[in-house]
């Protein structure tokens, strides 16, 4: 290997971050040219992708309906940036990945034929999933062992080969048809019980089908994805996601230290139209 793992969690610690873990190229061999990282760098090794704990506390106002944020789903560039130099330190190039709304792309033409068009946009959620961090929820949402739904996520490609992680096992925290929290307390009905398929590496998921056109209006904590209009808002703090934080905890499937639950009361909820 490269890269010990060692090392990477020492750069890891020192930019604060709670989280790193690394995929295999071998789970992107049915990903299409459109998401694969190997489109933007076909001679990456590994992808590494890193995480910070999001403070319950930025959930609490909208928890109680009373201060309105966005929490994000996305790290800022810097970690990226310094995990990228510290691999180009060591002579590997990086190439940190900012991730959009799929639904933004492709915008424009291939630069050549058989190429896919600009941009091409690996899924965040799938490289964490195939690097051993946590899962896709049912809702959507990317779930750790460790913080549940409550974190921001960067990921990078490199040439550097770096000892891989296992994928994380489906349903290890989400339990799926046995949960469905977060779709009951979708008051817009946008997030179904019936399930969609989806694939992460080897492993089938099954999700909820999401009604888009009715989550884009969200009023229950939901923040509009201003980096295209027709993506589905950043749900991470809307009334589903926020069932998903009570209901990992409650069920002790999600260990914190706090003294107290997150969900305090019932919860609050409107249909779109209501708010
Ligand atoms: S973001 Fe809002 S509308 Fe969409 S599934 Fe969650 S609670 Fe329902
Ligand atoms: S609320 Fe339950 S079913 Fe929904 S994502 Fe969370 S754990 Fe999975």
């Amino acid at each position: 290997m490269d890269i010990a793992r060692d090392t990477l969690q020492g750069w890891a610690r020192t930019l604060a971050l709670d989280l790193v873990g690394v995929a295999s190229l071998d789970g992107y061999r049915d990903v299409e040219p459109q998401w694969n990282p190997l489109s933007i760098l076909p001679t990456a090794k590994s992808v590494v992708v890193f995480g910070r704990s999001i403070p319950r506390s930025y959930f609490r106002g909208i928890e109680e309906g009373t201060l309105w944020m966005r929490v994000d789903r996305y790290l800022p560039p810097r970690p990226g940036y310094y995990l990228c130099r510290s691999l180009e330190d060591n002579g590997f190039l990086a190439v940190p990945c900012s991730p959009l709304a799929p639904e933004r792309w492709p915008d424009g033409l291939p630069a050549e034929p058989g190429k896919p068009a600009p941009n091409v946009t690996p899924d965040i959620a799938l490289a964490a999933q195939l690097a051993g961090l946590g899962e896709i929820g049912w809702n959507g949402a990317f779930l750790t062992p460790q913080f549940g739904p409550r974190q921001a996520l960067g990921m990078l490609f490199t040439e550097a080969a770096i000892e891989p992680d296992e994928p994380f096992p489906s349903g290890r925290l989400c339990r799926r048809e046995a949960c469905l929290a977060c779709a009951r307390a979708c008051p817009a009905g946008a997030l179904s019980t019936t399930p969609s398929q989806r694939r992460a590496g080897t492993q089938t998921l099954s999700v909820g089908t999401f009604r888009q056109e009715a989550c884009r209006l969200c009023v229950n904590g939901a923040w509009p994805d201003t980096s295209c209009d027709q993506a589905p808002p950043n749900r991470l703090a809307a009334a589903c996601t926020r069932a998903c934080i009570a209901c990992l905890e409650d069920g002790g499937i999600v260990k914190t230290a706090y003294k107290a639950p997150f969900r305090r009361r019932e919860a609050w909820s409107f249909n779109t139209f209501e708010g």
